[in-house]
């Protein structure tokens, strides 16, 4: 595995596995690896003959008063992770290598970035998609692949490459989970003992609601009001939101109907979470996807 800093060097190796005839698969970071990155590089390597996986913690996407410096990092552990998924190029730019001057150009998707986390943190998603666009072009076409944990910026970053026409596939993969349930997170790595306890509730709740949309439940705000309840037992957790909405555009439905979103993010002491689970509902039969969970022997 090469680990490359200049995005010419990044550049040139994509555009020589092309004309070798290798496609090329890319699994954009901000690193401190766990399983949920490693299932995403996995998928790249089962499929493509040049695997990039990219680490650049984006200042852009963080608020003022988010948690940017603190933002955990491991280079050396992330570097080994990556070598042992079999990856081929670990991209590490510079913020100076990535914004050489402060950009006045950035990449806004409308509608889609305005609710769920959109109206707690309203740059985040122009700092997502600007720096996405930054790495879609200088990879070039490519497939990119992206986890199902972050399902608002799934849709968001599938819309910008739909509209701009941009020569990427994305690539959604499961949503993977602790062995009790709580989705992995890097930062997970915050929580104290009693938080990390306190945090299951998420996933809890996200299943209480699955499970009352599979015995008929079809009304949009009784589910939102299940999720505050079932989250309201557990006072180190306060709910952000929990939402149900379409997975595709994350248009509300109601009743709900077809392929949804329940979608949660809350605040467990200083460290804001999120969670979700696709439904499937086609008339009275409904599919749940929760994504996956690891056992304890995986990790
Ligand atoms: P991050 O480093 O948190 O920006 O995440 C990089 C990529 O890994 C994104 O596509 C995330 O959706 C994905 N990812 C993060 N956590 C998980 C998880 N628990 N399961 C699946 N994908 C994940």
């Amino acid at each position: 595995m090469k680990t490359i800093e200049r995005i010419a060097e990044l550049r040139a190796a994509c555009e020589t596995a092309r004309h070798g005839g290798q496609t090329v698969g890319l699994v954009p970071t901000m690193g401190y690896f766990h399983e949920g990155h490693r299932s995403l590089m996995r998928a790249a390597r089962a499929a493509d003959g040049l695997v990039v996986v990219t680490i650049f913690v984006n200042p852009l996407q963080f608020g003022a008063h988010e948690d940017l410096d603190g933002y955990p990092r491991d280079l050396a552990g992330d570097t080994a992770a990556a070598e042992a998924e079999g990856v081929d190029a670990l991209f590490t730019p510079s913020q100076a290598e990535m914004y050489p001057e402060p950009t006045r150009t950035t990449v806004h998707v409308d509608g889609l970035t305005a609710d769920l986390c959109g109206a707690a943190r309203p740059t985040h998603f122009d700092g997502v998609t600007t720096v996405v666009a930054k790495l879609f072009s200088i990879v070039g076409p490519c497939t990119a692949y992206f986890g199902r944990k972050d399902a608002q910026q799934l849709a968001v970053v599938r819309r910008m490459a739909a509209d701009l026409n941009l020569p990427v596939d994305i690539a959604a993969c499961p949503l993977v989970r602790e062995p009790d349930g709580l989705a992995m997170s890097s930062r997970n790595a915050y929580l104290s003992a009693e938080e990390r306890r306190a945090a299951t509730v998420l996933s809890s709740a996200l299943r209480t609601a699955a499970d009352a949309v599979g015995a008929g439940e079809r009304d949009r705000v009784a589910i939102t009001r299940l999720i505050e309840a079932t989250v309201a037992t557990e006072p180190l957790v306060a709910l952000e939101y929990g939402e149900v909405c379409r997975g595709t555009d994350l248009a509300v439905v109601d009743p709900i109907d077809g392929e949804m979103l329940i979608a949660v993010a809350a605040q467990v002491g200083r460290t804001r979470l999120i969670d979700n689970v696709t439904i499937t509902i086609a008339g009275a039969e409904v599919t749940t996807d929760l994504g996956v969970t690891t056992q304890e022997s995986e990790l």
